[in-house]
């Protein structure tokens, strides 16, 4: 009998330092300059990842940051030749904000089989609006003419765009910058902080209806950008069941780590840093010693205990209570974002039966 592959994702935060400074930006900006992952480190933490997990799982290693550019091409060109050698098989990504690539990054990229990440929150007008260098220039020019050289070279990338307070504004201009990127991949993530008791963060009721409207665009397409979070729940309605977007994975804490540049073990990117929710240190004692600790068990705990929170949400099996990371006082909270995706949940559904009414089903 087959058994099926399963895949667990690293995310290496190989530093806290960027040379960009985004308005909304989440990483620990005060920045020491000793704050990058050697590979020293990268290849004993891996080492014990690799021995942790069966041979039935496959590993995504997706650098992260900061900026992952930031780091020498060596680096990356020793940590490809060492995953190749350990027994898993590995897929590797980076996300980056793209300013810093060069012919090198190209190279052993397309080489080694990563895919690229670009944030770009639309064109220039959006873009420059939160994402600025330390002068307050903006980095859109940049990072299009990197956009054009990957596309010379035949690499294939996809974008992240952070909804903000500003691009929600203008749904129809931001959903023209999705047609110029037919062929690529469209990951939406809303932004939501909270700094010094303050919250940061797109208005629920604002981003349910914009999202609503991108959808009604997208879906009148013939040939549609391939926006994963309308994809994902079309899948979910239809019984396809696989969720891309982590937001709406049963339990992320699964399947989901991050490593930071000291070997510290988080659940998730957003609580790298906040001590509460540290696994333990990688260099210091064993992967199954973080898998089993007593924080990966309260995190784990949210499932079940969110669950009765959202009682009775028709859309529960979608949602599962959203992203922990994206919570007002704890994590054992339901999304922020819950009635944005009730409303994007509500409107898809009602497509979706209008489609079945007309007898279309072959949807997106
Ligand atoms: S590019 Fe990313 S890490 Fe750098 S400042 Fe912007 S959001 Fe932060
Ligand atoms: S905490 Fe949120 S952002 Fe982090 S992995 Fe889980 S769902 Fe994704
Ligand atoms: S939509 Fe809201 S109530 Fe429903 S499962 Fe998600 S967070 Fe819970």
């Amino acid at each position: 009998m087959m058994v099926e592959k399963q895949l667990v994702t690293i995310i290496i935060q190989t530093t806290s330092l960027c040379n960009l400074r985004c308005g909304y930006c989440y990483c620990q900006s005060g920045r020491d300059s000793s704050d990058y992952i050697t590979f020293e480190n990268f290849r004993k933490c891996l080492s014990k990842i690799d021995d942790f997990f069966d041979p039935h799982y496959e590993i995504c290693v997706l650098f992260h940051g900061g900026e992952p550019l930031l780091l020498e091409a060596n680096f990356y060109k020793e940590a490809f030749r060492f995953l190749r050698g350990l027994r898993h098989k590995y897929h590797t990504g980076v996300q980056t904000n793209l300013t810093l690539l060069n012919d090198n990054f190209i190279q052993l990229f397309q080489e080694n089989n990563c895919r690229i990440g670009i944030s770009l929150d639309g064109d220039d007008s959006f873009h420059d609006f939160y994402r600025k260098y330390n002068d307050g220039k903006g980095s859109y020019e940049k990072v299009n003419k990197k956009i054009k050289t990957l596309q010379g070279a035949g690499v294939k990338y996809g974008i992240v765009s952070v909804i903000n307070d500003y691009n929600i504004q203008s749904p129809i201009e931001f959903y023209s910058f999705f047609k110029e990127h037919t062929h690529t991949p469209f990951r939406l993530s809303p932004m939501f902080m909270v700094k010094n008791d303050r919250i940061c963060a797109v208005n629920p009721e604002a981003l349910g209806n914009f999202l609503t409207l991108l959808y009604d665009f997208w879906i009148a397409e013939k040939q549609p950008p391939k926006i994963t979070l309308f994809k994902d729940v079309i899948n979910n309605f239809i019984g396809r069941n696989y969720s891309q977007v982590c937001t709406f994975h049963t339990d992320c804490s699964q399947v989901f780590f991050t490593l930071d540049w000291d070997g510290n073990v988080y659940p998730c990117c957003h609580f790298v840093g906040n001590q509460a929710f540290c696994y333990g240190n990688l260099l210091e004692s064993p992967f199954s010693e973080m898998v089993n600790s007593s924080v990966r068990f309260m995190v784990s705990q949210r499932t079940s205990l969110t669950e009765k929170l959202c009682q009775g949400c028709e859309f529960y099996k979608m949602c599962f209570s959203g992203c922990m990371a994206n919570t007002i006082n704890g994590i054992y909270n339901k999304d922020y974002f819950c009635h944005a995706y009730k409303i994007l949940f509500e409107h898809i559904k009602k497509s979706l039966d209008e489609f079945l009414k007309q007898g279309v089903t072959n949807i997106a």
